[in-house]
């Protein structure tokens, strides 16, 4: 652990800058609030304690016995070691004692104290001291899932100003921690196109990936994260603190709100050729206003988050007035609401979508959907009666070739029908658009643009699924790159078939925002770009610098490239004369 100043160089997940107090979150353990007790509580507070280490031990010791019989005495030992800290009576002495004295619920003074225990058990130069700490947090995890029901999850506000730093985070950990104020995150896995990454973005909060970072930043620990630059200094030094404070007015909202400076939506090349410039939204947040002011439209807008939010498909009324409220939002420009799209690092493990071996190759997207009609037409039929304001269009994700797509829209033709014969209104010219981020969808993008109404390119899949390399990990992002020449093959071909068929074609993956992606997609032809809103601002004016012409000449060459190296360096030196270097 780091006893001084340091800083630690790592990946940028969501820029921003977070300055505060870390709270290590160890994998799985429950978040246990704190709650003050009156007198008369203490005692039943103590009974829950003493009711829920009993039945760990109980569960505990059928563990032992099956794990013994299944695998062998070494298994069964490690059930004796946790029947040992389970029923340390000292433990639970301190325990009771601090309930009484301090006043605080049972769960949240169990965890405190076992915290502390942790910490120095963490500090050990002793290798099976620190072993022990999993062997703590694997029993603290079941005596407070009996003390608290199982799975329950904490509401309660954070410390201002907190910091957390874990394993891992995923989607809906960052949107339960963002309901509870975290300011910003450090988490040890996860590449910066995952879905955390994403919904940190769209949420404005500042986090960075740092490979070491539960072994190099400790618990309760002033830190400053750098997310734009995928640092953080840990136990900064006073002048750096007094550095960030103003570094922080310079980011996050007041990115967003440079948009107001922007005079020309949709902005046009040097030579006059327009660009729609969209946002992808996740949920509603920060820059809504300032988008819809700026009369910016909604390109992708992911769905799915609002199921992550629920602990079930919400019913139609819920969506209906959810979709509602964007369509009226951006009144003045469109919303492209995606079908939702679970699954792979999206999934909950919660029976209805349930966790599999090898998920992003699974049950994800509109395969899911088309298995269970009854969900999809309800989300349908919410979107299609929020369309009357003739705002709203449909994409469909992880489409793998045109007979899905012919499937989805005969529900939808279904759904259109009953609406119809109950009176009820929706506009009938709702334009229904397929993403690509397939290979198999690219390759037949021929098909697809002939069926679809519009096209949108999903490189962040697009690029996983071509290299073989999950976006969220870390080991294979040196293979992760939407600048490897067959990427940029795939996302040509697409976009050749779709000009072919008159079919507008955005891309919408995070390369949509990169500053050396853009010009080439430009010049491949694309008719829009929909990307994080923090990205907006630069990307219109990089736009202007543009000239068609020249950008049209890039593509040859680039797409004739061996390696991404060889990529970069063309696309740079373009940006290099851009900018007159
Ligand atoms: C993509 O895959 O590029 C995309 C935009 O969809 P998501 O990131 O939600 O998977
Ligand atoms: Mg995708």
């Amino acid at each position: 652990m780091v006893t001084k100043r340091r800083v630690i160089k790592g990946v940028s997940i969501s820029s921003g800058i977070a300055m505060g107090t870390t709270r290590v979150v160890h994998p799985g353990f429950l978040n246990v609030a704190e709650i003050p007790i009156t007198l008369a509580k203490v005692k039943p507070e103590i009974d829950a304690l003493e009711e829920a280490v009993r039945e760990t031990i109980a569960e505990l010791e059928h563990l032992r016995d099956t794990a013994g019989k299944k695998t062998g005495a070494s298994v069964a030992k490690i059930f004796e070691a946790q029947l040992l800290i389970a029923g340390d009576l000292d433990f639970l002495a301190q325990v009771k004692q601090q309930i009484k004295t301090r006043r605080r619920n049972a769960g949240f003074v169990y965890n405190t104290l076992v915290n502390e225990t942790i910490r120095a058990l963490d500090n050990s130069p002793d290798q099976y001291m620190r072993q022990m700490v999993q062997e703590i947090e694997a029993v603290t995890n079941k005596v407070l899932s009996h003390l608290t029901g199982f799975g329950e999850k904490s509401t309660a506000r954070l410390p201002d100003n907190t910091i957390l730093v874990a394993q891992s985070f995923s989607a809906s950990d960052i949107m339960d921690y963002r309901s509870r104020r975290a300011a910003g995150f450090i988490t040890a896995e996860g590449g910066s196109n995952s879905h955390m990454a994403l919904i940190a973005r769209s949420l404005m909060l500042p986090a960075t990936l740092s490979n070491n970072a539960l072994s190099q930043i400790p618990n309760a620990c002033r830190v400053i994260v750098d997310g734009t630059n995928g640092k953080v200094i840990v136990r900064p030094s006073d002048d750096d603190w007094s550095e960030y404070l103003k570094k922080r007015k310079l980011q996050g909202p007041a990115i967003i709100s440079r948009i107001k400076k922007l005079e020309e939506i949709p902005p046009k090349t040097a030579d006059g050729v327009p660009v729609n410039v969209a946002a992808n939204l996740e949920i509603p947040g920060p820059a809504d206003d300032l988008l819809s002011d700026a009369r910016i439209p909604v390109g992708l807008y992911r769905t799915e988050f609002l199921y992550l939010e629920h602990v079930d498909f919400p019913g139609e009324a819920a969506q209906f007035e959810y979709y509602s409220r964007i369509a009226e939002r951006f009144a003045n420009t469109h919303v492209i609401l995606r079908t939702f799209d679970l699954g792979s690092d999206k999934v909950k493990d919660d029976g209805l979508m349930p966790a599999e071996d090898n998920p992003a190759l699974g049950w994800r997207g509109i395969r899911s959907m088309l298995d269970m009609p009854q969900i999809f037409k309800t989300q349908i039929r919410a979107i299609l009666r929020a369309s009357t304001l003739k705002n709203v269009k449909i994409l469909l994700p992880m489409v793998s070739d045109v007979s899905e797509l012919r499937k989805a829209k005969k529900y939808v033709s279904q759904v259109m029908l009953e609406l119809r014969r109950k009176g009820i209104p929706f506009d009938n010219d709702i334009e229904i658009g397929v993403m690509v981020e397939i290979p198999s969808a690219a390759l037949t993008a021929n098909q697809l643009a002939r069926d679809a109404d519009f096209v949108s390119i999903g490189t962040n899949d697009l690029t996983q699924y071509t290299m073989s390399a999950d976006r969220n990990n870390s080991r294979v992002a040196g293979l992760y790159s939407h600048f490897h020449p067959s990427v940029l093959s795939l996302i040509h071909m697409t976009v050749m078939a779709c000009r072919r068929h008159g079919t507008p074609v955005q891309i919408c993956g995070e390369s949509a925002g990169d500053p050396l992606a853009l010009p080439l997609f430009i010049g491949m032809g694309v008719s829009g770009l929909s990307m994080n809103p923090t990205k907006i601002f630069d990307a219109c004016r990089l736009i202007k610098r543009i000239d068609f012409e020249m950008v049209r000449h890039l593509v040859d060459p680039v797409l004739a490239s061996k390696s991404v190296a060889a990529v970069v360096r063309k696309l740079q030196n373009y940006r290099n004369a851009v900018e007159g270097k």
